[in-house]
């Protein structure tokens, strides 16, 4: 076994089913390769933020063609927000989504991935959340070829049903910046976030939503995980649960098991 050189390492993907314990990995993952953590979430609320500052009031089904079932061209989309900024009009897209409840799909998910990653330069990334379709997967794989980047490893974090519901349950959230907190492992000061705003339960970290979760990674993030597998990234499980949950052996955990493939 011998140490991984942080400069071979480009970008990593972190997976494993909600609840599993992914957060305190990518942690280990952003010190020792000097990586940054590009979560989806923080995609999704970026760009929806970058469309809500812009302020635009007016309806969104103008920019939806029925007939085709698409938005209209992104050019006609500029003209009718009044605005050539990409992010602005990413964000409506992903907004146009979010506030009818609907599954966003994934060729818009990829289009706000792909201008994300990009202001990245492809580079130095701990990829959470994304890919979570074998169609992302397929996009991602084209993305990196593109752009002459590659993904060094994936890590798999395992974890049981059962004690994920456990878990999940004493979750909390920031409102304010999207940071996780547990009430056990990583208890927020005061009811408080580092931001100062006041930390809440998710509506969705219920029994049900988190089974719901459950099933949706095995019929869809899993079967992505595979698609990268099967072209050729490596791959190693890490357990998310560790009897005694200490920096140290959280950074065993995973460092031990990276180091067997270099
Ligand atoms: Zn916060």
């Amino acid at each position: 076994m011998s140490e991984v050189n942080p400069d071979n390492i480009t970008n990593v993907i972190v997976s494993g089913k909600s609840g599993a314990g992914k957060q305190p990995r990518i942690d280990v993952l952003v010190e020792e390769f000097g990586l940054e953590h590009l979560s989806t979430g923080d995609i999704f609320r970026g760009y929806l933020g970058k469309f809500n500052e812009y302020g635009y009031d007016g309806d969104l089904e103008i920019f939806w063609n029925d007939d085709g079932q698409r938005f209209i061209p992104d050019d006609k989309i500029a003209h009718g927000l009044g605005t050539d900024s990409e992010d602005v009009t990413l964000g409506m897209k992903a907004k146009y989504f979010v506030d009818k409840g609907l599954f966003v799909p994934d060729y818009i998910t990829n289009a706000l991935f792909e201008s994300y990653f990009a202001k990245k330069n492809h580079r130095n990334q701990v990829l959470d959340g994304y890919p979570r379709t074998p169609e992302q997967s397929k996009f991602l794989l084209e993305l990196l070829e593109k752009h002459d980047s590659k993904i060094d490893f994936i890590v798999l974090v395992d974890n049981s049903d059962e004690r994920i519901i456990k878990r999940t349950i004493k979750r909390r959230i920031c409102p304010e910046c999207g940071k996780v907190y547990h009430l056990e492992y990583k208890p927020p000061k005061d009811g408080r976030c580092e931001c100062g705003a006041k930390v809440i339960q998710r509506s969705d970290d219920t029994e049900e939503k988190i089974r719901s979760r459950l099933n949706e990674f095995k019929e869809k993030a899993l079967p992505a995980i595979n698609y990268l597998k099967d072209n050729g990234i490596p791959i190693v499980t890490v357990p998310g649960h560790l009897e005694k949950f200490t920096p140290e052996n959280i950074r065993n955990s995973i460092m031990n098991e990276v180091k067997t493939l270099y």
